[in-house]
């Protein structure tokens, strides 16, 4: 079944079926929308897709989810559509749960958790009845943390950063595109993030870069759009093919045109386990070249934590709070290793269909494999993990009232900032997933099979 490239699917057994056709019945699932002129290139819906927006939604926030939200329109015109996505308050005498509402929920948990964008749909047909997105309340308040980390921004009086802000906002302008994309029938797209950010289905890294003038670029730390897969995926799942047109025909020209244009799609089952074996498929990753990706980051890293200090934080907040700011920008590089980890053993490959002309399973290059594994050693160089002794001899114990939590640094010291568990949370980034038996098992498989002494040094 070709369309489970693009869109969720819901799925049924059919026992039926003759003996020779799947019993496995698949559909996407997508919301009704018809065109009022299905032979016009553009034309109105006979009723548009209306998305609510949580009402307790505090500003700057909900502007943001509206912003992010309102993206799709992009892709619903590609797919023909005039005014076909609307995004709305929630009524006041509304109920969240009433499935007739289209819903964005402002969640608040104890701790940062994953956002969420779930279906209620017909298994029949695949027709969504209610999309409903929970988006967790912490989470700006994470890539606030992670931009005053790069920053070190407080220098004077001030008690916030309106850039540090800025960059949260833009990332949940692309979180509400997500979710809401998850709702219109979306999976996720792991290996959009080679093909030029071509999805707001992937998970975004911040893309901040070094200016010449020594001082860090935040303009492009998030995309501001819907990306070309996601057109793709959208002109799919709910192009109005007029009459007289063959809808299985018109579908696959869509697919044969996606491989043309080479979207890469790679999904969970692909991307999310520290064993899958695709190089191009990685969350939280940047750009095409993945070891100039790290190399790179790395040097911005470089850059922030020399910069780290006293004015990471605001006055008057406890000293100990460095800590908090220092996690995520000493694991700056963390997912990008991950990413280059991912090339040892590597095998490209596509969800292909017989007939469809995508390429077979495909081995990473030996010297491309041997160049990422001399990538990683460079983040187990005592220089790169080593903290100034400034650094550490600013950071106390974590005053009465402010216990220790899981987002610190482990301790072995007695509850003090502790440089060495530190040093030992990086360097594992690449040690555990280097050892990872399904990688280790790939690279055995690949030296038999025809590539020659991938790594003779493991
Ligand atoms: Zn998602």
């Amino acid at each position: 079944m070709t369309h489970v490239r693009v869109t969720s699917e819901t799925s049924w057994l059919d026992y039926s079926v003759p003996i020779g056709e799947p019993i496995v019945q698949r559909y996407i699932v997508r919301h009704r929308l018809e065109k009022k002129d299905p032979a016009a290139p553009l034309s109105d819906p006979v009723r548009p897709i209306i998305y609510y927006i949580d009402p307790g939604v505090p500003e700057p926030v909900k502007s943001a989810l509206f912003d992010g939200a309102r993206w799709w329109n992009q892709a619903f015109e590609s797919a023909g559509y005039r005014n076909a996505f609307i995004v709305k308050d929630l009524p006041p005498d509304a109920d969240p749960m009433d499935a007739r509402y289209n819903l964005v929920q402002w969640v608040h948990r104890s701790t940062r958790g994953w956002s969420y964008g779930s279906t209620v749909s017909d298994p029949r047909t695949g027709e969504i009845i209610k999309g409903h997105v929970s988006l967790g309340s912490l989470r700006v308040r994470q890539d606030y943390l992670i931009a005053q980390g790069l920053r070190s921004p407080f220098d004077g009086a001030a008690t916030t950063d309106p850039e540090s802000e800025k960059m949260a906002l833009a990332r949940l302008r692309q979180l509400s595109a997500h979710e809401i994309g998850h709702t219109l029938g979306l999976a996720h797209n792991f290996a959009a993030s080679v093909n030029d950010r071509a999805s707001v289905m992937d998970y975004p890294h911040p893309y901040i870069t070094l200016k010449d003038d020594g001082t860090l670029d935040f303009s492009r730390a998030y995309d501001d759009k819907i990306g070309a897969w996601d057109r793709r995926a959208i002109l799919y799942g709910y192009q109005d093919f007029p009459d007289g047109a063959r809808e299985d025909v018109e579908l696959n020209k869509i697919l044969t045109e996606n491989i043309r244009l080479g979207l890469l799609h790679i999904s969970d089952d692909g991307a999310r386990s520290a064993n899958t074996a695709h190089p191009d498929a990685h969350l939280w990753d940047n750009g095409s070249g993945t070891i100039a990706e790290l190399l790179r980051l790395m040097k911005v890293r470089e850059h922030a934590l020399a910069r780290f200090g006293e004015n990471s934080i605001p006055r008057g907040r406890v000293m100990a709070d460095l800590e908090r700011v220092l996690v995520p920008l000493y694991l700056a590089h963390r997912y990008q290793t991950q990413a280059v980890s991912k090339l040892i053993g590597g095998v490209r490959y596509t969800y292909a269909t017989r007939g469809d002309g995508q390429p077979a399973n495909e081995p990473v290059a030996e010297a491309e494999q041997q160049h990422a594994f001399e990538v990683l050693l460079a983040t187990l160089n005592p220089d790169f993990l080593d903290l100034p002794e400034n650094v550490i001899r600013l950071i106390p114990t974590q005053p009465i009232g402010y216990d220790r939590d899981r987002e610190l640094f482990k301790s072995n010291t007695g509850g003090f900032f502790d440089p060495l568990a530190a040093a030992g949370s990086s360097a594992g980034l690449a040690l555990d997933m280097l050892m990872v038996p399904e990688r280790l098992n790939r690279l055995s498989e690949q030296e038999s099979g025809g590539i020659s002494r991938p790594f003779p040094c493991l």
